[in-house]
């Protein structure tokens, strides 16, 4: 174990959610309960949706999204290779198949509208986008593009709970939305997710999809037998717990503040590179909206060595991460021949060059200083070696 001076990414916690928790504890109620409830209303406020359903974690709230819109075997749909692999994963878990779009290029690594197009066919029957490090994805464009083929259309969010364009919240632009709340992200629940919709009926399904299927008991009660229930989805136990949601709840009144000082250290981070390394590419430099700036990816030189680069930085005990290693490239869809994966060649020159800096809200400006000084004498060391 490294002991980083610099983290790649580090907890938001005060003493608010200890306190938070210890109450649910103190409660003795500790399952669907008020506190979920609650966590979901505020979060829905949040993004400006009507519906958020609080689930375990950010993977299953993208099965949901695909399960909801009733995606299986034979329908195709589109998503980017410069993400996690969940958000494919969840695509693979209905049986779909799905079909790699690019992303636009060096500044900008969302899905490419172009892409998404050419990729179209008569099986096309959802577009599943990504907000790459908290920068929205031009959702005016891709809901007009999915309204002229009539597709659905899911924004994984994992990266973007705060983030709008024009005052509407990313996860509030697509039929549905999907947000993680793992410890790496800007608002944690420790494991945990959300799915959003403005539908009504969508989020039903949602709801029932997440609790095994079960007709909730107002609707028995409707039905005039509230002694019992029926099944009529095959559902899942993805119900996120108290302790989680009282987190989630402390987490998100600290967000909007939070997320004001990623952008601030992601200015300075500019600044600094532009300076100090000024052959090093910052992507996102223009871009659509109000960003979460959920992390700092730079582009090195081409032809760079970048795990030396890394190894370098490691040496002086800051973090770095690679976002993402493309998932066309993965063992597991690479000998899928089902899976389409041609034409991704911005994707792969940014893959091959990408490296992602220390963010976090509680990061100084003296730690931002330190790591792009690193970078500059890094960078040396890779060029000259
Ligand atoms: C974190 C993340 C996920 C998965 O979330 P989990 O809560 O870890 O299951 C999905 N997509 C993206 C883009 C992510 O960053």
């Amino acid at each position: 174990m490294v002991d980083w001076l610099v983290p790649l990414a580090d907890l938001n916690f005060d003493g608010s959610e200890k306190e938070a928790v210890n109450a649910v504890l103190d409660s003795g109620w500790l399952a669907m309960g008020a506190g979920v409830q609650a966590f979901e209303e505020e979060f829905a406020r949040l993004v400006g949706v009507k519906h958020a359903v609080a689930v375990t974690n950010g993977t299953v709230s993208l099965h949901l999204a695909a399960l909801a819109l009733g995606l299986g075997p034979g329908d195709e749909v589109i998503v980017p290779s410069l993400t996690f692999v969940a958000t494919a994963a969840a695509i693979l878990y209905v049986g779909a198949t799905p079909v790699f779009a690019d992303i636009n290029g060096e500044q900008d690594l969302t899905i490419s509208l172009d892409s998404i197009e050419e990729r179209i066919t008569d099986r096309t029957k959802a577009i599943f986008v990504m907000h790459y490090g908290g920068y929205p994805c031009d959702m005016p464009a891709v809901m007009d593009l999915a309204a002229k083929y009539g597709l659905g259309v899911v924004e994984d969010a994992a990266h973007a709970p705060g983030a709008s364009i024009d005052g509407r919240g990313m996860g509030g632009w697509g039929h549905i939305g999907s947000f993680s709340f793992f410890p790496n992200k800007n608002l944690t629940t420790a494991e945990g997710g959300m799915v959003t919709t403005n539908d009504d009926e969508l989020a039903e399904k949602l709801r029932r999809l997440r609790s095994h299927g079960m007709t909730t008991l107002t609707w028995d009660r409707h039905r005039g037998h509230a002694y019992s229930y029926d099944v009529v989805d095959l559902g899942y136990n993805y119900r996120m717990d108290e302790v989680r949601a009282a987190i989630g709840r402390a987490q998100l009144r600290k967000l909007p503040e939070a997320n004001q000082r990623r952008r601030e250290l992601t200015a300075l981070y500019r600044e600094l590179l532009a300076e100090l390394a000024p052959d090093v590419t910052v992507p996102f430099q223009h871009h659509q909206g109000v960003s979460a700036a959920h992390i700092l990816p730079i582009l090195l030189p081409p032809g760079s060595d970048r795990i030396a680069f890394m190894e370098r930085m490691k040496a002086e005990r800051i973090q770095t991460s690679i976002h993402y290693p493309p998932i066309h490239t993965f063992t597991h869809y690479r000998e899928n021949d089902q899976v389409v994966k041609v034409g991704l060649d911005n994707t792969e020159n940014v893959a091959a060059r990408e490296v992602t800096l220390p963010l976090y809200a509680g990061m100084g400006e003296e730690k931002v200083e330190l790591v792009v000084r690193t970078v500059q004498q890094a960078l040396q060391v890779v060029r000259a070696g």
